[in-house]
């Protein structure tokens, strides 16, 4: 006999326990980015001196993002150099790339320059260098359904070369796409300035170019803003994607989003923006709000390798159940290998909340839910598992 039944919960209803595990797992490692870390990226950065394309500093600053990327943990094979060059000049994007587990064919992108024009370009943008560098660390064991690929942009200055060459050529050969990308979530210029109140950052959205990827856009930068409210202590202001590494990506066609900071330094591309006048704290948190969305993106587990703790049930039932399609309209189908005896559904919103339930049923209807990611913890006897779904009529 099938039973099921829907409830629709207001704000303090009852707590989905999966989906609160899967938000505080992503938030435990969202907490590990450094304070610290943040810090001396920045102040190294600075150090190097100003990484004019095509410059040795920029040549250096190439060197010491590899070393940073060694002393992690990445092998030599995950660690990329892709050159271009434009006119006279010659320089490099890095492309670090960390196999998914489900996915590994299909791609998301954290990515910022690194290059840098008049100045040491503490804010734009080694606030996004230090971030993906915080990333990556933190992610190195952390498994995660798709692949991710941490890559640093050169040329940025001159008119976004680096990311046009790896767009143009890498992402697509000719017409032909050869890679397969879930998302672009770009991180540039979020260092805000010292003495101003920086509890707000920029989730841009993409609305010019091409207009089919602008739904998907606007989708992921909701998202983005949801993790950021969920992984760290800023606020969010959706506005638009403009004039960075993103947009080679968005004239390909591919969905793309970013971070930029809210109260504007006015210091880029000028000797004025040093460590001295950005406000690190902002970039400590912008990492957090990155860290947490890019596991989200990517899908991570929730069991946790860097402390050793252990979700082996939950892993396996994770891999072997399937939830479909996803994104979901109306009706979404969820099949196990071996038929369980007995199942438990619960799908909650992106704050735990659960909105509907059912039990030993195949096929939810999704009918009374509005657009938007949910989780899906699905119980049998034996195992939990939860997994990440979209809603989009
Ligand atoms: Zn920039």
């Amino acid at each position: 006999m099938k039973k099921i039944t829907v409830f629709l919960l207001t704000s303090l209803a009852l707590q989905n326990i999966g989906a609160q595990n899967l938000i505080q797992a992503y938030k435990n490692r969202a907490d590990m980015v450094s304070q610290t870390n943040i810090t001396t990226h920045l102040t190294d950065f600075e150090n190097l001196g100003i990484k004019t394309t095509g410059s040795p500093v920029n040549t250096n600053t190439l060197n010491w993002l590899k070393n940073k990327y060694t002393s992690y943990g990445y092998t030599a094979s995950q660690i990329v150099e892709d050159p271009f060059s434009f006119g006279s000049t010659s320089s490099k994007n890095l492309v670090i790339t960390k196999t998914g587990t489900v996915y590994p064919d299909k791609y998301v992108i954290i990515c910022g320059h690194y290059d840098t024009i008049y100045g040491p370009g503490v804010s734009d943008n080694g606030s996004g260098t230090a971030i993906l560098l915080e990333a990556a660390r933190i992610l190195k064991d952390v498994p995660t359904e798709y692949s991710i690929k941490f890559i640093h942009f050169s040329g940025e200055e001159q008119g976004l070369k680096g990311s046009y060459h790896y767009a143009d050529y890498i992402a697509y050969q000719g017409n032909t796409r050869k890679l397969d990308i879930k998302l672009v979530l770009n991180i540039d210029q979020v260092g805000g300035l010292l003495g101003n109140n920086n509890n707000t950052i920029v989730c841009e959205k993409d609305i010019s170019g091409m207009s089919g990827n602008n739904a998907a856009s606007a989708t992921a930068t909701q998202e983005l803003a949801v993790c950021t409210g969920l992984y760290s202590p800023l606020q969010t202001f959706i506005s638009n994607a403009y004039s960075s590494d993103y947009i080679p990506f968005e004239e390909k066609g591919y969905t793309i989003t970013g971070f930029y900071e809210y109260i504007r330094s006015q210091n880029e591309h000028s000797p004025n923006d040093t460590f001295a006048n950005i406000d690190p704290v902002y970039v400590f948190n912008v990492g957090k709000a990155a860290v947490g969305a890019l596991q989200h993106f990517a899908v991570a587990t929730t069991s946790n390798n860097i402390l050793g703790t252990q979700e082996t049930t939950g892993q396996k039932l994770s891999e072997a159940v399937n939830i479909y399609p996803n994104p979901a309209k109306n009706l979404l189908t969820v099949e196990f290998p071996k038929k369980p005896q007995h199942f438990n559904i619960e799908i909650s919103d992106m704050t735990g909340n659960i909105v509907l339930r059912a039990e030993n049923e195949h096929k939810i209807n999704t009918t009374q839910l509005i657009n938007g990611v949910y989780m899906v913890s699905i119980k049998t006897d034996r195992n939990q598992t939860v997994k990440k779904i979209i809603i989009d009529k």
